[in-house]
Formats: C-alpha cells, sequence, structure tokens
C-alpha cells in the first residue's frame, strides 16, 4: 500500500487530508499527516480574534476530530530527503526520526516575512497564528487597563495607548480596523480615557493599501479609516523598533505599547531549505498546474507535490503579474482540493487535470458592521459588505461542527456585547502559585567539627632519654 505523507495541516494539508479520505478506497493508500500543531486554523479570522469577536478556539479545527482515517503524528518535518524518500520528523522534545513514504504532500504554508530592521525581532508580534491574535488582544485590553490607572500626560500612559500595524496589505488593513473598532469599544467602559488619547498608526511602504481592491476601493478604505481617527502613513518605512519606539523613514518616532507586523509572508523555511526538493528564488516549492513538483528542466519529480502558500503554482488564468497564485486562502482550498484527486488519479494509473481557479474577489471586514468587497469592477461598501463577509467566511470555516460554533459566538456577541476581559496573565500561568508556594527548608548547618591534624604534620614529640 503506497504511504503518502502530507507536511502540514493547515488549509491545504487539512483539505488535502480530508479529500484523500473522501476519494480514497479502503486499502488504497496510507495517510500521514505531520504538523506541530493538533488543528488546522482558519487564518481570515485572526483579525476577528484579536479584536474579540470571535472564541479563539473557534477559529481552529481539531484535526483528530475530523481526520479519522489519517495517521496523525504532533511533530515538526525539518528535513525532506526526496532522493530516498524519507522526512525527517521531529517531535517536541524527542530525538528525530526518518519517516519514509512513497508520495510527500508539502503544504508546509509560509511565515512572517521580515526585514532586518533593528528591534522588530524583539519588540513585534505577528499574526500568522492563533497563539499571536490572543497575545494582542489580551496586550491590547491589558495596556488600556495599565494606562487608565495612569495620570493623564503621563508618557508611559500615552505609550500605551499607541498601537502600531506594519504593513497594508489584506491582513494588516483588517487587523488595524479591527483592533481600533475593539479599542473604540473600550472606552465606554474606562471613562477617564478619551477618543483622543488612543493612537492608532498603520506604517506602509508602498503608495496604497490593500494591492487586491482597486484605487478607489482602497481609497475609501483610508477615508473610513481616518474618519474612525487611525493614522495611515503611506510610502513610509519603519526604520527601528528598539525598545519598542517605532521610528519611521520620514522622521516619525512612536514609543508603541503593541507593535503588529503584517507586512507579507515567505514560504516556510524549515521544510524547504536544505531540502532537495526544487526551489524558485523566493524560496517556493516549483509545481506544474497539476500540483506535481517540477526541478528547473520542467521535468516531473516523481511522487512530490505541493499547495498553498509553500508552492509556486503556476496561474492558468493568466491575470497574475508573475504568472503564479498568490498565497491566499482561495486557492489553498481549491489547489488542495484538485491535489487530492490528481493524487488518487496517478495512484491508479489515470491523468491528472491541471488546477485552474479564476479569482472570485476579495471581502475585508474593517471592524463591526463596516467592510469592503470588490470582485472585478463591482466594489461593495460599508455595512453590506461586512455582512457579506461574515456570510462568506462563516460558510466557508470547514466542518458544520466548527461554522455552528463561529457563528454562535457572533449571535451571542450580537446579544450580549464583545467580551471585553482580558486574560494576558495565562501567558505566564504560574507566576500567582509560585509567587506563595511553600518550598522546602535549606537544611540547617551543622558546626563544623576542628578536624584533627594528619598524623605526619605532628612535630615528633622529642625522645626523652
Ligand atoms: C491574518 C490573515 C488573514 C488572512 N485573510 C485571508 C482572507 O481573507 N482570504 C484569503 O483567501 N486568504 C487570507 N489569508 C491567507 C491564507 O490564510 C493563507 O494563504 C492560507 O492559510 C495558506 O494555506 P497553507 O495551507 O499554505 O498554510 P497554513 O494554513 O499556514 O498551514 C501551514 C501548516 O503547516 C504547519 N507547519 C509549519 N511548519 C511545519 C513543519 N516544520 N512541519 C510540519 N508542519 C508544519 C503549520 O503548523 C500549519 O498548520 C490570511 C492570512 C492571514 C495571516
Amino acid at each position: 500500500m503506497p504511504k503518502i505523507l502530507i507536511v502540514g495541516g493547515g488549509y491545504a494539508g487539512f483539505y488535502t487530508a480530508w479529500k484523500l479520505e473522501k476519494h480514497l478506497r479502503r486499502g488504497e493508500a496510507e495517510v500521514v499527516m505531520v504538523d506541530p500543531l493538533p488543528y488546522m486554523t482558519y487564518l481570515p479570522f485572526l483579525p476577528e480574534v484579536a479584536a474579540g469577536s470571535i472564541e479563539p478556539r473557534h477559529t481552529v479545527v481539531s484535526h483528530r476530530r475530523h481526520l479519522k482515517r489519517t495517521q496523525l503524528i504532533t511533530a515538526k518535518v525539518t528535513g525532506i530527503d526526496h532522493a530516498n524518500k524519507t522526512a525527517t520528523i521531529t517531535p517536541e522534545g524527542g530525538a528525530p526520526y526518518e519517516l519514509a513514504y512513497d508520495h510527500v504532500v508539502v503544504t508546509a504554508g509560509s511565515v512572517s516575512r521580515t526585514f532586518p530592521i533593528p528591534g522588530i525581532a524583539e519588540n513585534a508580534v505577528g499574526l500568522k497564528s492563533v497563539e499571536e491574535a490572543i497575545y494582542v488582544r489580551d496586550t491590547l485590553i491589558s495596556n488600556f487597563e495599565k494606562a487608565a490607572a495612569l495620570p493623564q500626560g503621563d508618557p508611559l500612559r500615552q505609550r500605551l495607548l499607541t498601537t502600531i500595524v506594519v504593513g497594508g496589505g489584506f491582513a494588516g488593513i483588517e487587523t488595524f480596523a479591527e483592533l481600533r473598532s475593539l479599542v473604540s469599544s473600550l472606552l465606554k467602559d474606562y471613562p477617564g480615557v478619551t477618543f483622543d488619547e488612543t493612537q492608532f498608526h498603520l506604517i506602509e511602504a508602498m503608495g496604497r493599501i490593500m494591492p487586491e481592491v482597486s484605487l478607489p476601493t482602497s481609497e475609501w478604505v483610508l477615508k473610513s479609516l481616518a474618519e474612525r481617527g487611525a493614522n495611515v502613513h503611506l510610502d513610509t518605512q519603519v526604520t527601528s523598533a528598539v525598545d519598542g519606539i517605532v521610528e519611521t523613514s520620514t522622521g516619525e518616532s512612536y514609543p508603541a505599547g503593541l507593535i503588529v507586523w503584517t507586512a507579507g509572508v515567505m514560504a516556510n523555511p524549515q521544510v524547504t531549505r536544505g531540502g532537495d526538493l526544487p526551489l524558485e528564488p523566493r524560496g517556493r516549492i516549483t509545481t506544474q498546474a497539476d500540483l506535481r513538483v517540477i526541478d528547473a528542466d520542467k521535468n516531473i519529480v516523481e511522487g512530490a507535490w505541493a499547495a498553498g502558500d509553500v508552492a509556486a503554482v503556476p496561474d492558468k488564468t493568466g491575470g497574475l503579474p508573475d504568472g503564479t497564485c498568490v498565497p491566499n486562502a482561495q486557492h489553498a482550498v481549491r489547489q488542495a482540493k484538485r491535489l487530492a484527486k490528481n493524487l488518487v488519479a496517478v495512484i491508479r494509473g489515470e491523468e491528472p487535470v491541471d488546477y485552474f481557479h479564476k479569482n472570485l474577489g476579495a471581502v475585508a471586514g474593517l471592524g463591526l458592521y463596516n467592510g469592503v468587497f470588490q470582485s472585478g469592477k463591482t466594489a461593495i461598501k460599508g455595512f453590506f459588505a461586512w455582512v457579506a463577509h461574515r456570510g462568506y467566511h462563516g460558510l466557508a470555516m470547514p466542518t458544520w461542527e466548527r461554522k455552528w460554533r463561529v457563528i454562535w459566538g457572533w449571535v451571542h456577541n450580537f446579544f450580549l456585547g464583545r467580551d471585553n476581559v482580558q486574560l494576558a496573565a495565562a501567558q505566564q500561568p504560574r507566576a500567582f502559585f509560585e509567587a506563595f508556594a511553600s518550598r522546602p527548608k535549606p537544611p540547617i548547618e551543622q558546626p563544623v567539627e576542628p578536624v584533627a591534624a594528619p598524623a605526619e604534620a605532628v612535630a615528633a614529640p622529642a625522645e626523652v632519654k
């Protein structure tokens, strides 16, 4: 029985395994999926998790609950030796070992792409995982609580109320707008803090935001953000974030309570680098349109497949400038579905089919009751776009069990309001216990007995005659 190894159980990996379970006959192939996390994360919901509109656990899909015929290994893949068809599996705290396979499907996604700017690695946080989204929300609310306890005019108070987001792509703008919406909703609980004290800055190196929507639509978003007291700095770069003070190429300086980095992604280097699967200049695994990996001479690398953010998949619609699909969930899900069908076809000796997907458009939530939708030349802005955003993502969330939890959470929030409590102390869960924990008394020191001098050191008594 051939063994299929799926590396990464996010969007593309989870859907590949799910669909393989559906298409494979019993005994036709064995499927193993390796991921350091036991769940798939619905990343488009992270801005709403950070803003407290969705419960963090509702935005992830448990592998074990929904993949019943896939063998799951909670570990990292730290190397792929495709020449020998083995992958190195590194479990947390355990020794690495080799796993043999017949087909490898690489779906290890992407990581935040940063630049060597002083202070960013130490002081900023990304928004690529649910854990980061939880941190962002808890930090923002706890900053508010700390600031409210300080006198007005205190520089620390101003700093705690300043939030910076770097990167004006889709994820950055959604995050920025959702956080602005959260902070505006916090003001009613903190009567001592004024709207003007809450500072929001988005730094974008390009001359516009959200390249996925038309220029007029992106300008409408800028206007909407400005009306809500959020500053967007275009054609501006972050030059330093040392000690959490953000300095920009335009000479401004903002001591910040929270810095969120959303300035792009790059293919997951942990899985791609050091392996022998062919990569293009941007570090993505090269595939042909049927999702089989190809080398620089366009020869098929037998038994190797890739999809999602980690792969450079040709865009057969011809609509994209560099000829490959952009890294987004729309493509990851559809590529995974096609990949599962193609893999089963190859195992059965049939011909795989090329991946083809015409962009459906883009829909973004910009905080409660505000959003933007663009498909071709059609744009919807404001409340109806926000309804479209929730409708689309509510239904796109995989599994009915998860859709139900997310949609009911929204209904609860509608009637009960946003739950603005922070659990930042959960980041050091043992601190309280440890502060008061009894410890064994140190052993009582015994008085030191004078040590008898060694016999040879004692002067021999004078001989008595
Ligand atoms: C905040 C945010 C908002 C977004 N909003 C949208 C949107 O509205 N619409 C849209 O189309 N797209 C959106 N995207 C992009 C979309 O989520 C990604 O393109 C999509 O998740 C890519 O799927 P993937 O399977 O390639 O990667 P992922 O979903 O990131 O999955 C990668 C998996 O690989 C695992 N992994 C990592 N390292 C290893 C390793 N060493 N070994 C094994 N497994 C490993 C990870 O744990 C993860 O489970 C958004 C992204 C973000 C961050």
